[in-house]
């Protein structure tokens, strides 16, 4: 018995073998082909990073010996000068980087069009003064997009104290030919810190701490948004009795930074988001004021002193329906098999309007160029494609880079609840699924610079865990230049984050913070002058360095799992059944009796 079951047993058994052998096979040439069609960045990533160490002496070289990211500023800041979105200055932006791009040795330097943007304008010339009861010289300019008082206009300063519609009522039929002083006096603090920061080894070792809220936070662009529609109507209404103009209070920075000469001429003095649309135009001129001129117009008031005030704001309009561009250049890639893959480098173009937008962001403008012009200069043969890409209508809601990812890689539908369609375009929830495009596959990962001048300090992985072992690797020999530090938080607020939207490694650096939040961003002080020339030179070198990387690895950048907005309502959702003991609402309540 046993040897007859035995030898059905083998017999089964040598039958088998064949077929078993056969689909052993045909699963490892399946597994082969499956892993072939996969892109390289869904494919195990090896352990050692294969880096080439005379490219970075080459390349620190060329960027440190030889620099030329301060001629490429002083062209940009002093011979260009601001560059709002949609201002005859940007377009010129636009075209001299496409040209500048073209002339050290990119090819396909071109400008991308993005859309309709809004309006066009710019400041021809704009000053405030007190003439009576004393004469005082104010540090004032107009907001951006801001209407022209058509020559000097003089009228009683009126203070207007209100925070909500209601707050408005009384002031009907008082404010003809008046200049309205719009906005609560704060506290000006002594400057007991310092404006211009390094971070130490302690910054650094909590920057790389991951910071863990579970709780829900706090909607700060809700509170935000409320706010601005308040001021849009406020700004309407002043016209509708007809004042003569409005000067609003600059806000503080940090560290104390606003004040001493320093204003802010970004949204938050704003009278509305979409102050740069026609059909939210403001009638009226509209001034930002220094802290200490508005006190003292604000202190006089408050103590029943009459004050009359001359403003003369100066602005045109170029365009209602202005478009926006992005500049866009290439390294062509080398590698047959590898060309076609790309890696970007970048930063925003665009700037506010009181002074020339150095180091918010001329400076990561000009380290990406000056990074072309380290590779070009070196004559480098990437495997890869590096495309640079500088976007405009950044500080209105990222625009240029959003459209740009839009128009190649894909877009994340949004959310169209009722509270959310009046929101500006980055304000609002993405509502998934994502839609993408075939270039989406072929994006190895992009580099962005928007943090100041400081230099470069290490990269915020964006949540991506699977990059930190390879940046390691790449920042190991840069120590000596400062870059030592990863985190995996996730930064927002500028270009990357439309790249990060639909699945593409996006990543900004940790820079050092400089002056840049106490006294530079969107300030009247913005100018060449703050540029730190030996930090830009650093960070042309070190992000030369992570662009030359991304070209030449076998693979491209491990990617984080793609988004799926459409799934985070249920996923947020309450667990149910949970509390032992609780009655089922809905359940109990249809009980008879109950
Ligand atoms: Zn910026």
């Amino acid at each position: 018995m046993t040897s007859r079951k035995s030898l059905i047993s083998t017999f089964a058994v040598l039958l088998c073998l064949p077929f078993w052998a056969s689909a052993a096979d045909k699963k490892s040439k399946d597994a082969k082909a499956d892993e072939a069609s996969k892109p390289s960045y869904d494919l195990a990533q090896p352990a050692t990073e294969n880096l080439d160490l005379t490219m970075y002496q080459r390349i620190r070289d060329e960027g440190l010996s030889h620099s030329h990211v301060m001629d490429f500023a002083s062209a940009l800041m002093d011979g260009i000068g601001p560059r709002l979105t949609g201002s005859p200055n940007l377009k010129r932006a636009n075209e001299w980087t496409r040209d500048q791009f073209a002339a050290m040795g990119c090819s396909n330097a071109h400008l991308e069009d993005w859309g309709e943007f809004g309006m066009g304008w710019r400041q021809l010339n704009t000053w405030v003064r007190m003439s009576a009861p004393d004469t005082a010289v104010f540090i004032a300019q107009a907001l951006p997009w801001s209407a022209s008082s058509h020559g000097p206009v003089n009228g009683r300063a009126v203070w207007v104290d209100a925070k909500d519609e209601k707050d408005l009522e009384k002031y009907k039929g008082k404010l003809a030919g008046k200049i309205v002083f719009f906005g609560e006096m704060r506290e000006v603090k002594p400057v007991d810190k310092p404006l211009w920061e390094r971070r130490d080894d302690a910054n650094l070792k909590t920057t790389a701490e991951f910071p863990v809220h579970i709780a829900q936070q706090e909607d700060f662009f809700a509170t935000f948004v409320k706010r601005l529609e308040f001021r849009e109507k406020a700004g309407a209404f002043f016209a509708a009795e007809h004042a003569a103009g409005v000067v609003v209070p600059s806000r503080d920075g940090r560290n104390n930074g606003g004040s001493g000469g320093t204003i802010f001429d970004d949204s938050s003095g704003g009278m509305g988001w979409f102050i740069y649309q026609r059909e939210h135009a403001q009638p009226l001129p509209i001034v930002v004021m220094a802290i200490e001129s508005y006190g003292r117009v604000y202190r006089l008031l408050k103590a029943s002193v009459p004050v009359s005030v001359e403003m003369d704001v100066e602005t045109e309009f170029t365009g209602d329906h202005e478009h926006g561009f992005d500049t866009i250049a290439e390294i062509p890639g080398s590698d047959p098999r590898l060309k076609e893959e790309v890696v970007m480098v970048g930063g925003h173009l665009d700037s506010w309007a009181s002074a020339t937008g150095a180091t918010d962001n001329g400076a990561g403008t000009v380290v990406a160029m000056e990074v072309m012009r380290i590779l070009n200069a070196l004559h480098v043969q990437p495997r890869r494609t590096i495309r640079v890409g500088l976007w405009t209508g950044e500080e209105q809601g990222e625009f240029g880079s959003y459209g740009y990812v839009k128009q190649h890689f894909g877009f994340v539908p949004l959310s169209t609840a009722p509270d959310q369609v009046k929101l500006p375009d980055f304000m609002r929830k993405p509502a998934g699924p994502l839609q993408l495009k075939p270039e989406q596959q072929k994006i190895s990962g992009y580099f962005n610079l928007d943090n100041g001048t400081g230099k470069i300090r290490g990269v915020n992985l964006q949540e991506n865990a699977a990059i930190g072992p390879i940046f390691q690797q790449w920042i190991a020999p840069l120590q000596d230049l400062g870059v030592s530090t990863l985190t995996m938080r996730n930064t927002g607020g500028t270009d990357h984050e439309s790249f990060d939207a639909v699945g593409v490694p996006g990543f900004q650096f940790i820079q050092d913070a400089l002056d840049y939040g106490s006294r530079t961003h969107h300030s009247n002080q913005d100018t060449y002058e703050r540029l730190q020339p030996d930090d830009l030179a650093q960070a042309a070198v070190v992000e030369a360095i992570f662009v030359y990387n991304t070209a030449m690895r076998d693979q491209m950048l491990p990617r984080k799992p793609l988004p799926h907005p459409e799934l985070e309502e249920q996923r947020k959702a309450a667990l149910k059944n949970l509390m032992p003991g609780a009655e089922a609402a809905e359940e109990e309540a249809k009980k008879p009796g109950n």
